[in-house]
């Protein structure tokens, strides 16, 4: 006998590599690679040193506002959390509590088994179908609920919004959430939906299309009785989540719309761009909507691949798993850095 035997073992996620060194093309962790919006410098370099004395909001009150207002719900329909991992890992432990399985791909965000795993959450992965899309009729089985990343991470694919209310329609006893951290490069949000449903909760983040990763950032949007829910598990864990730069800057990015535009624009411009120059070098990939490209070459494998970009500097993701061992994921980073990788890849995979 040991306390060791008394121990919640799990086994962690595993983020993107953080290189320590500079001057890296970093394209392994779908962050933005343009700066947040100009405000949010202003206000940080104006932001007043003595507060930090004080514990920030713990509503956060300003930030839930300012998304009320840009999404047009009501503030008691918005959380916010460090993150949309934060705000994801609360909604698990609020939300699948029946003991039955909670649905979600067997492909997508590896960060939903971990936490159905921590919290002791029973799950079943449905399996992708062959052209990565979701059989629906999957989520027609008894269940304790459903999360669906839309667009998915990694594939970058999107189902239709008809699909996801197709699976909302057919689980009215469950919570339904759709992680939509990558929907502003061009996905459809299920936010609409929620006039017609009571059970569905969006999660979205500040750490792609906003170009905050660093401040962490994320909120969901989803009915008043939930959002009370969602508060009161948060409110006997930290009451003190987000933090007070966070909150500050957060409203500030929200606020400069025709920046985030421009810049989710940008990203999808390059993305489309890329797309061309990766067919013509041998890559295939599904459709991304996201800032990623999923893409396997039809020769050489992934790994490969992926470690000789490595060699250059340029860190793509790659995971030695069952279905997607021949995939990278890569993010999609300014014109030059693509150009960069672009230019080693013609070069590395000529006569292959
Ligand atoms: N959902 C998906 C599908 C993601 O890919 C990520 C990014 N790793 C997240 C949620 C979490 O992002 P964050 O915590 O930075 O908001």
């Amino acid at each position: 006998m040991s306390w060791e035997n008394n121990v919640r073992k799990v086994e962690p996620y595993v983020a993107g590599e953080q290189p320590k060194k500079s001057n890296v093309i970093k394209l392994n962790t779908n962050e933005c690679p343009y700066p947040p919006a100009p405000g949010v410098r202003k206000l940080a370099e104006e932001m007043d040193y003595d507060k930090l004395r004080l514990y920030p909001d713990t509503d956060s009150t300003m930030l839930v506002r300012e998304l009320a207002e840009y999404y047009h719900v009501k503030p008691e329909q918005v959380f916010v959390g460090v993150g949309s991992d934060d705000v994801l890992a609360t909604a698990f432990v609020t939300f699948f509590d029946s003991g039955k399985p909670v649905l979600f791909p067997d492909i997508t965000y590896s960060f939903y088994d971990v936490w159905a795993e921590l919290y002791r959450i029973p799950y079943k992965r449905c399996p992708l179908k062959d052209d990565w899309h979701i059989d629906v009729e999957d989520y027609k089985q008894p269940n304790g609920g459903v999360i669906l990343a839309n667009p998915n991470a990694p594939t970058g694919l999107m189902e239709d919004l008809s699909t996801v209310e197709e699976i909302i329609q057919a689980n009215p006893d469950v919570v339904v959430i759709v992680d939509e951290a990558y929907v502003d490069f061009g996905g459809t949000s299920a936010l609409p939906l929620l006039e017609k449903y009571d059970n569905l909760l969006v999660v979205q983040t500040f750490s792609k299309s906003r170009a905050m990763a660093g401040l962490r950032i994320g909120f969901c949007i989803g009915s008043e009785k939930m959002i009370k829910y969602l508060n009161d598990v948060k409110f006997s864990i930290n009451s003190y989540t987000m933090n007070m730069t966070a909150q500050i800057l957060g409203v500030e990015a929200v606020r400069d719309e025709a920046y985030f535009k421009e810049t989710v624009q940008k990203i999808i411009n390059t993305r489309e761009r890329v797309k061309k120059e990766l067919r013509e070098l041998g890559f295939t990939f599904p459709d991304s909507k996201t800032n990623f490209v999923f893409a396997s070459h039809k020769s050489v494998p992934a790994k490969d691949i992926f470690e000789a970009l490595r060699m250059q500097d340029i860190y793509v993701r790659f995971w030695n798993k069952e279905r997607i061992n021949n995939c990278l994921r890569i993010t999609i980073g300014t014109d030059e850095e693509m150009d960069k990788m672009i230019c080693f890849l013609k070069e590395f995979l000529k006569d292959k």
